[in-house]
């Protein structure tokens, strides 16, 4: 058997001195969620935390975040921020010996805003002239080919570029609740080629990926990618085999109908393990799993799951 050996930070005894016992500790991360103390004191008036454990801080990198006041409150930036508001100038003093040099420029790297590749061509808006030419063909060949119809094409905005950072890409963005640009995936549609994705530099971990589109009332599906996402109706990707801490507490706080899972057949394990992980507390009986066959993923099935169990397991 082996063990991973986990370095242990002081930063967390300041940590949980000023915000209290974390929801969830990730120690291989570094990264905690804790009750958002403005969300809980200033925003609700609160005598206690509001047991939503939306203040995510990490603290190999240093930084923190409020899922839901961010934007409107300043909730987020550096540790040293954190501290300097909410702890004591005991607890700050602590941390400044410990972290003397923070690095701003972590933050700004990590906070650094996502925009589409200037060269991008949403299929929709394409002109005429460019119909005809054969970079778009190229792209456009390649759309079809993946089965993808007009209406996921208006629906998801997705587009292509033929030539700078992402040339020879398609391009699906993702927006925020707000309809603001959060992320996009960029894959290659050419036979050969060294790298199939090539996304933007953003904290995956943090992202649900159209959340806009997402309606927690109805049926849920999580996938794994977000082509597998434009084929089902109301699917959230992972954006990878695992789910993030962010889309995980998202997907319980708010899923109020079915959740179905579909992994790729070669993910039966961890789409098992997903299940477990969210069939438990207010979600129990509600999350149902899809063995997908050979080596077909939700694409090549253009969506349709006729013919395959959305079943329950023990
Ligand atoms: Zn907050």
């Amino acid at each position: 058997m082996t063990s991973q050996k986990v370095e242990y930070s002081p930063v967390i005894d300041i940590l949980e001195d000023i915000l209290g016992d974390p929801r969830m500790h990730n120690d291989y991360k570094g990264q905690m969620t804790f009750d958002c103390p403005v969300c809980s004191y200033e925003i609700k008036e609160l005598d206690s935390g509001d047991g939503k454990g939306n203040l995510e801080v990490n603290y190999k990198l240093n930084v923190f975040k409020c899922w839901v006041c961010a934007e409107s409150h300043g909730t987020h930036g550096s540790l040293y921020k954190l501290i300097r508001k909410h702890g004591t100038p005991k607890h700050l003093k602590k941390f400044t010996i410990l972290r003397p040099d923070e690095d701003e420029s972590v933050i700004k790297r990590i906070y650094r805003q996502v925009r589409l590749p200037k060269e991008f061509i949403s299929f929709k808006d394409a002109s005429m002239g460019l119909k005809l030419t054969p970079q778009f063909k190229q792209a456009w060949n390649y759309i079809k080919s993946r089965n993808i119809t007009d209406e996921m094409i208006n629906k998801f905005n997705i587009g292509f570029c033929y030539q700078g950072e992402y040339e020879n890409r398609i391009i699906i963005p993702s927006y925020d609740v707000e309809g603001d640009l959060n992320y996009f995936i960029a894959r290659s549609y050419l036979q050969n080629t060294r790298l199939k994705y090539k996304n933007p530099e953003a904290q995956k971990e943090i992202i649900i990926f159209n959340e806009k589109l997402i309606d927690w009332e109805q049926d849920l599906y999580i996938v794994e990618g977000a082509f597998d996402s434009i084929f089902l109706n109301n699917a959230v990707p992972m954006l990878g085999k695992f789910i993030s801490d962010h889309l995980y507490f998202k997907i319980y706080d708010n899923a109020k109908k079915k959740i179905t899972i579909i992994l790729d057949p070669d993910a039966w394990n961890d789409a098992e393990r997903l299940y477990h992980k969210l069939n438990c507390g207010k979600l129990m009986g509600r999350v149902y799993i899809v063995k997908l066959e050979g080596n077909k993923d939700i694409a090549d099935l253009k969506g349709d799951l006729t013919g395959y169990q959305i079943k329950q397991i023990d």
